[in-house]
């Protein structure tokens, strides 16, 4: 199980181009097995806030801490992976030409040197583990099947399940059910919140009805705006904020 405190942590964090502030002065807080829904209007500096998180793109200042004492601003985009952050973007990547049980195997490598081990063939392939995660993702039924073959939502619970290969502590999840289908959605929705407590989570997300089924009645829900925290409380107090209700209007 996980400890409490904070997972993540960023403290006013600033990223300009050209003089442009996508972030502006950014804090917040993630508590460890949270899963935190982060919404806001286009341009808000989401895919920055998780750029900065991941390393793709520097921050020129604040503090980023992966639990209390990780400086995640000294360390590269590999390193913070190895520390066991995890990044899903809003398209599945998967080996489409591979059955979904040799994707789990693939991915147990980390540094993304999934290639390489393609090549190499793993020798040990720790088939419990590739199992219990089959399972966690419900594709125990289409282990076999080559992960090209599968449905866009099936694709998006695989590579979830890829992530998992390498426990991660936290994982960023930029709209996962995007272009699903409505039952893919409920399932995707079933599968993140029954990882609760294994791993911390962020999602991004614009479908409000997939968001509420993420942070239900009580969850914590972020609003983003001009690269800062414009509110923050449940879905049901933030969608009342005035607030809010203008960033979205106004744009
Ligand atoms: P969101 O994900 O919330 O839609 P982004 O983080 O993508 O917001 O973008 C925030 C702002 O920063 C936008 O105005 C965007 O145009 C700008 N921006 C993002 N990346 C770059 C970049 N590499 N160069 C210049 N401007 C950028």
């Amino acid at each position: 199980d996980v400890s409490h405190g904070p997972i993540l942590y960023l403290e006013d964090v600033t990223v300009s181009f050209d003089g442009f502030r996508a972030l502006n002065a950014l804090s917040l807080s993630i508590d460890a097995g949270e899963l935190r829904c982060m919404i806001g209007p286009n341009g808000a500096g989401k895919t920055t806030m998780m750029d900065v998180i991941t390393g793709k793109t520097r921050a020129q200042s604040g503090k980023v801490f992966l639990g209390q004492t990780l400086d995640l601003r000294r360390l590269d985009e590999a390193a913070i992976a190895r520390a066991g952050v995890g990044r899903k973007f809003q398209k599945p990547t998967v080996f489409e030409q591979h059955p979904v049980w040799e994707n789990l195997e693939l991915a147990m490598k980390s540094d993304k040197r999934w290639f390489a081990a393609l090549r190499a063939r793993l020798d040990a392939p720790a088939q419990a583990r590739i199992e219990e995660v089959l399972e966690t993702i419900r594709l125990e039924d289409a282990a076999y099947r080559l992960a090209g073959e599968l449905s866009h939502g099936q694709k998006q619970r695989l590579e979830i399940g890829m992530l998992l290969m390498q426990q991660p502590q936290l994982l960023l999840l930029d709209e996962p059910a995007a272009g699903i289908t409505d039952d893919e959605t409920m399932e995707l929705a079933r599968l993140l919140n029954s990882l609760r407590g294994q791993c911390s989570m962020m999602v991004v997300e614009h479908d409000m009805d997939f968001v509420a089924a993420l942070a239900g009645e009580t969850g914590r829900v972020t609003v983003m705006a001009e690269g800062a925290v414009l509110a923050e409380g449940t879905l049901d107090q933030v969608k009342r904020d005035e607030r809010v209700i203008e960033s979205y209007l106004g744009r």
